[in-house]
């Protein structure tokens, strides 16, 4: 069972797997672990920061957390008024019912649709799948959400080519709304903005959360974000989550080597945060997610391995309240 949140959980992911089968030319078939057992839990109106490398796993196991991608092993359980619900588990009408409950952000939400399309057009396809066809109640509902990103009503008539990169993440978040979302992915949603418009955007996100009690997993490589915007963070390494905790505790006193490498290298850390913070020096790049190492998978850049952790896989255990960690150091 997951910990670390009092709130009423929206989306628990329980033990989740997911495992690919990588063909090669030559040779036997190799396995990807991509998520490999990840537990975790988003309450109403909670922003968790999921924060890792490239090809920790941070994006499978957001897709797998809205049903995206099924998982190979494990649960992801959706709360409703009459109790939770495996997803994985429904189909046809009752998994369309529910998936629109289940969204996603994306970091460039337009690299897949017609540029040549009107703004308004774009909105009123999700309004359609959800049986609203009358223009009035259309444009009602399309000023509404407006309001909450902070964009004029005159940007409906702009074709999608002309909106810059703020006004197309901000037109995306109002497409999503439509859909009456009770838990959001934002897949490094932030990271083509510039810093200026990051705040903006985490402002609104942040807004959503608590005015809506809409769940986030916000998704990010960049510690910095994840500390603004989270309520809990958790840190992922090749498909484990190897710390969790709330942001304060996670950024204030990292406990996992690895949480404490990704703090060292962010820039714009409190200078102060970096003298209490140890010496990390991270060996060598993030391992194949086929080829995981044994014991703790961060075993061979770890400065602190000792013996025991070549072959023996540390528990994620909760080593003050709300605060959990996965190293032998503890
Ligand atoms: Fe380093 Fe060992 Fe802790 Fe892994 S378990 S992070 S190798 S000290």
């Amino acid at each position: 069972m997951p910990a670390g949140s009092t709130r009423t959980p929206v989306v628990q992911l329980e033990n989740v797997s997911v495992y690919f089968t990588k063909k090669k030319l030559l040779g036997p078939q190799a396995t990807v672990k991509a998520v490999d057992g990840a537990s975790i839990q988003v309450g109403r109106g909670e922003i968790v920061g999921l924060v890792g490398e490239s090809g920790s796993g941070k994006t499978t196991l957001g897709r797998a957390a809205i049903g995206l991608q099924k998982p190979t092993g494990g649960k992801v359980l959706f709360s409703k008024e009459e109790g939770q619900v495996d997803i994985g588990t429904l189909k046809g009408r009752s998994w369309r019912q529910m998936r629109s409950h289940l969204q996603i952000i994306f970091q460039d939400p337009f690299s897949s649709i017609d540029p040549n399309m009107r703004v308004f057009d774009v909105l009123r396809i999700p309004l359609l799948a959800r049986g609203v066809k009358d223009r009035r109640k259309v444009e009602g509902m399309v000023s509404d959400v407006f309001g909450r990103v902070g964009l004029p009503t005159d940007v409906l008539s702009s074709f999608v080519f002309q909106l810059s990169g703020g006004q197309r993440q901000r037109v995306s978040i109002a497409r999503v709304l439509l859909l009456d979302p009770e838990f959001i992915v934002a897949d490094e949603a932030v990271s083509m903005l510039d810093v200026s418009l990051k705040g903006d955007i985490l402002k609104i996100m942040k807004t959503i959360a608590s005015d809506l009690h809409v769940g986030i997993l916000f998704i990010t490589h960049e510690m910095a974000v994840a500390r603004v915007i989270s309520d809990r963070i958790a840190v992922m390494y090749l498909g484990n989550v190897v710390e969790m905790g709330s942001a304060d505790q996670v950024v204030g006193h990292p406990l996992h080597p690895y949480t404490q490498a990704l703090l060292q290298a962010s820039p714009t850390i409190d200078p102060s945060l970096r003298e209490v913070l140890r010496t990390v020096n991270v060996k060598g790049e993030i391992p194949s997610s086929s080829a995981h190492p044994s014991g703790c998978k961060f075993h061979p850049r770890c400065p602190f391995a000792m013996d025991k952790c070549t072959d023996n896989v540390p528990e994620l255990k909760e080593i003050e309240e709300g605060h959990l960690v996965s190293c032998w150091l503890y």
